[in-house]
């Protein structure tokens, strides 16, 4: 389809599309490499015009009961679980993950939605009475106030979601800028919000790159920055942000490493790294990049991932396939020069994704599953994020060697082990330096009411997203220290309070 100026995504500003910008991205079907649609890019007024939205509405949202406010995220909670398929057909149609995969990201954002019709519990403060004689203590947790929210490409609904529920529930107001590859499905949540009853202000859209976010970063009216990305842009986010004195949670990239032990079942083994490795085409943030395979099981592991590996229909994510396309021609060449660099590196290359059938029409960006063994850890395959399907494996004398292997990666977002040994799960829950670490699961994303959030380079900040720390980081707390006096409390003295 060739796109014309009606094809052009547009903000959403005040529970309305807004356009003033002339800049434009292209936004691609990536399954068949066509340009679908274009995106306006917001210049500075724009941005700042979004912001003002926000800004204005929050005292009035801010004040708004949280009867009401839960009243509303029950309507987008219900709106949004009967309409499903509709936000998964968006995301397919522009970033490219097969159907099933996107319903599976709307199911887990929608966790974080039915966590948030609970907030009223979550917001609770804390009294002490009697602290002191006559004396009572309170705390409570207040909105920060304009929250802007910066998504990467690879849940274009599912990252947003993350975020705006809990700051909204928690009496904030929203900005958000998605990624400019896919912005679709962030429209359609606001649409779907304003449907549910938010007011207007409450959410809003802006679509752009770095001049959004760099005056997303820099505007005084923006109190807290929740960032999702690579990692370069998150400590740029993260820097820039506390600079000019907002609360900042950067997300960063990741390399995650599942360990197999020599007494795991390999079969399940083999089986969940083929899941966690190629699916979403390996675009995931907690997707498996590198096995840790024990000498003595090497062989027979790999030889298990590659047999099933070969198996899956790569193709258009509408076609029943089990792996759809990279989100751009440009990211696919990316992706297909590390595998170049593998092989010029001198890794074995097991399995070779550059070839290969594929069930899609036109001129997709499809690569097909990659692996190497004997991958070494000064190989670029194995130190930087190829954020594809290319899995490396990496040979280990001892258990040891293993997480002395996962404790020196510069990245800690998530982990796993495979073994059905107690003990040493045990020991590796303890000692491994990750945020997020599953035992026999190879993609541990915390439900919704706990907070998920890597460690080192894969998070900038201390706070996680959703759950507890969620509410934490969307809120400042207060404490009231208060008396009703009588005349036994006169009298001067200029003594440090005490309490008696
Ligand atoms: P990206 O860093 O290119 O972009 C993320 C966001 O930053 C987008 O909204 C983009 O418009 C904006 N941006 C890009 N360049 C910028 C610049 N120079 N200045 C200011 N803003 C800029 O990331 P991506 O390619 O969209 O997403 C993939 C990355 O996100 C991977 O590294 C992945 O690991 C990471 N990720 C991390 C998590 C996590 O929870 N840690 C989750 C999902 C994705």
């Amino acid at each position: 389809m060739t796109a014309t100026l009606t094809d052009t995504l547009q903000h959403w500003i005040n529970n309305t599309s807004y356009s003033a910008d002339d800049r434009t991205g292209k936004v691609y079907n990536p399954a068949t490499g066509e340009v679908s649609r274009h995106v306006a890019l917001a210049s500075k007024a724009t941005t700042e015009h979004a912001i003002a939205a926000a800004a204005d509405a929050f005292p009035g949202w801010r004040d708004t009961s949280l009867a009401r406010r839960t009243a509303i995220m029950f309507n987008f909670r219900q709106l949004l679980a009967e309409r499903k398929g509709e936000l998964a057909a968006i995301i397919t149609a522009e970033h490219g993950k097969v159907l099933d995969d996107a319903l599976g990201e709307v199911a887990r954002g929608l966790e974080v939605v039915e966590l948030c019709c609970n907030a009223p519990y979550l917001l609770k403060g804390e009294f002490s009475q009697n602290a002191s004689t006559g004396i009572d203590v309170q705390s409570l947790r207040q909105p920060v106030g304009v929250s802007a929210i910066i998504s990467p490409f690879n849940f274009p609904a599912m990252v947003p979601l993350w975020f705006f529920p809990v700051a909204i529930a928690a009496g904030n107001t929203v900005v958000l800028k998605p990624s400019e590859k896919d912005p679709s499905a962030a429209n359609w949540l606001a649409e779907l919000f304003t449907e549910a009853g938010l007011p207007e202000g409450v959410l809003n859209v802006v679509h752009g790159d770095k001049e959004a976010v760099d005056t997303l970063l820099t505007d005084p009216r923006v109190n807290s920055v929740s960032f999702v990305g690579s990692t370069p842009i998150a400590q740029y986010v993260y820097s820039t942000g506390t600079a000019h004195n907002k609360r900042v949670q950067a997300f960063g990239g990741a390399k995650n490493h599942m360990l197999v032990l020599p007494d795991a079942d390999l079969d399940l083994a083999a089986d969940m790294a083929v899941n966690a490795g190629f699916g979403a085409a390996g675009e995931r943030c907690m997707a498996i990049s590198v096995v840790v395979a024990l000498d003595t099981i090497a062989d027979e592991l790999v030889a298990k991932i590659a047999e099933r590996a070969k198996t899956l229909r790569v193709g258009d994510g509408t076609r029943g396939c089990d792996m759809g396309p990279l989100i751009t021609g440009e990211h696919k060449a990316k992706v297909a020069g590390y595998i170049d660099a593998g092989v010029a590196a001198g890794a074995e290359l097991v399995l070779d994704g550059r070839t290969g059938t594929v069930d899609a029409d036109g001129e997709g960006f499809f690569l097909h599953p990659t692996m190497f063994d004997k991958v070494g850890t000064d190989m670029s395959i194995y130190t930087e994020e190829i954020f594809g399907p290319v899995l490396s494996v990496v040979r280990v004398d001892s258990f040891n060697e293993g997480i002395e292997l996962i404790n020196s990666s510069p990245y800690g977002n998530g982990t796993a082990i495979f073994t059905n040994d107690g003990g040493a799960a045990r020991r590796f829950e303890d000692e491994i330096q990750v945020g997020m670490v599953g035992v026999n699961v190879p993609i541990p994303v915390p439900v919704g009411y706990h907070s998920f959030g890597g460690w080192k380079a894969s998070l900038f900040g201390d706070q996680h997203a959703y759950g507890p720390e969620g509410f934490k980081f969307f809120t400042r707390n207060k404490v009231i220290t208060k008396r009703w006096l009588d005349p036994s409390h006169g009298g001067i003295n200029l003594g440090f309070p005490q309490n008696d």
